[in-house]
């Protein structure tokens, strides 16, 4: 692993200081909308670059419009030859600065996502779960008969779905 930064280095591309991230991700206001085990997973590492990739294994590839936490990682400077050194985003979202650490080999394919952090920061945690299937949190939601409002974005429904199941029994005639 390369650790021969230098003071005020040109920032790597897709890659940030956790030092530069978290005054950003503070600014972007409403720390609700973003996580708080990964401000505090960025903060224990504010010293170094930090990466996003995803793991192409098995021919997945990143798509935004999913939920896709569990292929995501984040890794420390940079790929090194394919290897990454980091955590697993959905550890880090779940266990935060407890998240382990390790070297993930390049069998994984890694492909680094250049304007994560970027989008992250625009969009909170909805950009971790654009299919609203994670942080099944109460306070994410406006509730307004049976449909609600993502109150982190704003433009995501979903409506109440129950099932009516018909029944039928038989029952002694009172006479
Ligand atoms: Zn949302």
């Amino acid at each position: 692993m390369k650790t021969n930064q230098t003071e005020g280095s040109p920032q790597m591309r897709g890659s940030m200081h956790g030092k530069e991230l978290l005054p950003l991700i503070k600014a972007a206001g409403r720390a609700d909308r973003y996580s708080e085990n990964l401000w505090k997973w960025v903060r224990k590492y504010r010293d170094r670059p930090l990466f996003v990739a995803f793991s192409e294994k098995d021919g997945h590839s990143f798509d935004e419009t999913k939920t896709l936490a569990s292929r995501l990682y984040i890794g420390f400077h940079r790929l090194d030859d394919g290897w990454l050194h980091g955590s697993r985003l959905s550890e880090i979202l779940s266990q935060g600065t407890k998240a382990e650490s390790w070297a993930y080999q390049p069998g994984m394919q890694f492909k680094e996502i250049p304007d994560w952090w970027d989008k992250y920061m625009e969009h909170g945690k909805c950009f971790i779960d654009p299919e609203h299937c994670l942080y099944l949190d109460a306070a994410r939601w406006f509730v307004e008969g049976n449909v609600r409002t993502c109150l982190w974005c704003g433009n995501f429904q979903q409506r109440e779905h129950v099932q009516m199941v018909a029944q039928r029994d038989w029952r002694p005639i009172q006479t």
